[in-house]
């Protein structure tokens, strides 16, 4: 299989297009199944899939802050609503304009140990929850050195976090 084959932003072996395709479908299907709490598990894929693919989809300070800000407040916190606004809010602050980007270290080199494809034949909430759990924890694991940065948004999205414990 040559480079064209694999997925430029996960490393997919089924290459750029059928991997958007997979993710497009099983969102649809978490959609469609509407259980509750289902908008979260719907926004963290979203965030997810975005950090696998930076290039496309995290392409300015604003969007990596919704994204792997989402996914640190998703995962260590509550994943509420009101810190994903918080989060939105700080994203478009002017701030970020004259800001190196990406943030240094910059990209990991791997977007983690499980990708889209993990999802393909789950069609059962609770199983489509705790897959997308697994993705989301290694790429969060993925994007190590830039953990401490996502958590500085976090604070200074506050008052989102409770007084800042954890
Ligand atoms: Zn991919």
């Amino acid at each position: 299989m040559g480079t064209s084959d694999v997925c430029s932003g996960c490393g997919l072996g089924a290459g750029r297009q059928r991997c958007q395709d997979l993710f497009t479908d099983v969102s649809l299907r978490v959609r469609a199944l509407a259980w509750t709490d289902s908008l979260k598990t719907w926004r963290l894929m979203h965030d997810v899939y975005a950090l696998q693919h930076p290039a496309d989809l995290c392409t300015s300070y604003a969007e990596l802050i919704v994204h792997l800000g989402g996914v640190a407040w998703a995962l260590e916190h509550d994943g509420s609503e009101r810190g994903h606004r918080a989060l939105a809010q700080l994203a478009a602050r002017p701030d970020w304009q004259h800001a190196p980007y990406p943030p240094a270290p910059g990209w990991p080199d791997g977007r983690g140990s499980i990708l889209v494809n993990s999802l393909e034949t789950l069609s059962e909430p609770l199983l489509l929850v705790a897959g997308i759990d697994r993705w989301a924890r290694a790429t969060w694991l993925a994007y190590a050195p830039l953990q401490a940065t996502a958590r500085d948004w976090i604070q200074q999205a506050s008052p989102i976090t409770p007084a800042g414990r954890r």
